[in-house]
């Protein structure tokens, strides 16, 4: 007889776009597939065309239907790699930037979590990082409002605008303690000796606002007014600040005192980058871009176009960037076995030639799906 099941369905979209984001998309789709059914999870895919190669064949780098596919039809999607032209290309213009403001994705949120193999485990000298960074995405630098002139005294000069709101520096903050609870939640489940965060939930603050005490003046308001407004963080979470550079310096020195950091836009992006380098090869990294209704996971690499079509991608950056798009949509079981199952693929030794290894692209998703099981 047949048990009642209540078997949850998951329409996502995919868009491999360029390079080895052909190569990696695949192989996440594969893992996702792989998933035990006591999970009670099926994955209904609707593939999805973007990109630089895209535009060169048909003169968008975003077609409408695309966008059409993502909102009207899909809880989340997985985005490849998309190239950049070196130089200037008449009428290109980034998807990936569009797709953000489109789907109103305004935080880029990226783990950065050690793990027991590679450049990281040396780097770190084993700690147990497990921090997640969320950058806002929409203002800052960012809005690219920059001007050169001459000015009267004969001097070129160059100016950039830098906007700060009050709401979207509110929304960025509201995700981090969110965030800070959903990741409290998760290690609550966990087995004491496998957390690498032990302490209450605690969200750092980024700023400059010794210097820029208006607009990172603003910034830090902004969310200190959400978490004293909000007694479900301030009585659960720990609320800190640090100056930018002492971020850098103290994520350097000492990356297992952070859990959940936010920072605006430019800060969050060179953090970001900075810690990728702390955990190891760009091919292990991934990220989600995330909204109030939609969360697209995309690894950090680029479209790679030295190794694209050699079997030599790494796909782990993609299958984690997946695992973290079942997290941010509250489906963090399925996620947690997808990022053991990758730790175990490269504990066991399948690794790509970015690290070192012999295996293949393809090699490497066998393995995850087989220790999936
Ligand atoms: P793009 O213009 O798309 O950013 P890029 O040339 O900057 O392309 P990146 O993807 O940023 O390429 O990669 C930089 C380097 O890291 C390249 O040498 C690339 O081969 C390597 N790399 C990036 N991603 C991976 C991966 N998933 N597996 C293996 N190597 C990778
Ligand atoms: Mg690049």
């Amino acid at each position: 007889r047949r048990s009642y099941s209540s078997v949850r369905t998951l329409t996502l979209g995919l868009i491999p776009a360029d390079g080895i984001g052909r190569e990696v998309i695949p192989a996440a789709q594969q893992v996702l597939n792989a998933l035990p059914s006591s999970y009670q999870l099926a994955f209904q895919f609707k593939h999805c065309e973007a990109g630089f190669e895209h535009f060169q064949q048909h003169g968008t780098a975003l077609p409408q239907q695309t966008i059409d596919v993502l909102r009207q039809e899909c809880d989340g999607a997985l985005f490849g790699a998309v190239s950049s032209p070196s130089h200037k290309v008449a009428g290109y213009s980034s998807p990936i930037v569009a797709l953000r403001k489109h789907l109103d994705l305004y935080a880029n949120v990226r783990p950065v979590i050690s793990t027991t193999t590679g450049a990281g485990e040396a780097a770190m000298g084993e700690k147990a990082v497990d921090m997640l960074i969320i950058r806002e995405n929409t203002e800052c630098l960012y809005i690219k409002k920059e001007r050169q002139f001459t000015d009267s005294d004969g001097q070129v000069k160059a100016i950039a605008e830098r906007l700060i709101t009050q709401g979207a520096s509110e929304r960025a903050g509201r995700m981090a303690f969110r965030m800070a609870l959903a990741r409290q939640a998760v290690r609550e489940k966990q087995p004491v000796d496998q957390r690498r965060w032990t302490g209450p939930p605690k969200v750092t603050i980024v700023h400059k606002s010794n210097v820029l005490s208006i607009t990172d003046g603003l910034w830090r308001e902004s969310i200190r007014h959400v978490y004293e407004n909000t007694p479900e963080f301030r009585d659960q979470i720990a609320l800190e600040e640090q100056l930018v550079d002492s971020m850098v310096y103290r994520m350097f020195r000492e990356p297992e005192v952070f859990d959940v950091v936010v920072a605006p836009n430019l800060y969050g992006d060179i953090l970001s980058d900075g810690a990728a380098a702390l955990v190891g090869s760009l091919g292990l990294v991934p990220s989600a871009n995330v909204g109030d209704n939609f969360v697209m996971g995309e690894p950090v690499h680029g479209s790679a176009p030295d190794i694209a079509g050699q079997h030599k991608a790494n796909p782990i950056a993609a299958i984690r960037s997946a695992a973290l798009l079942l997290e941010n949509i509250g489906l963090s079981q399925p996620a947690s076995a997808i990022y053991q199952a990758v730790d175990t693929t490269l504990r066991k030794g399948f690794r790509t030639p970015d690290l070192g290894g012999t295996a293949t692209t393809e090699e490497v998703t066998e393995a995850v799906c087989k220790h999936l099981q």
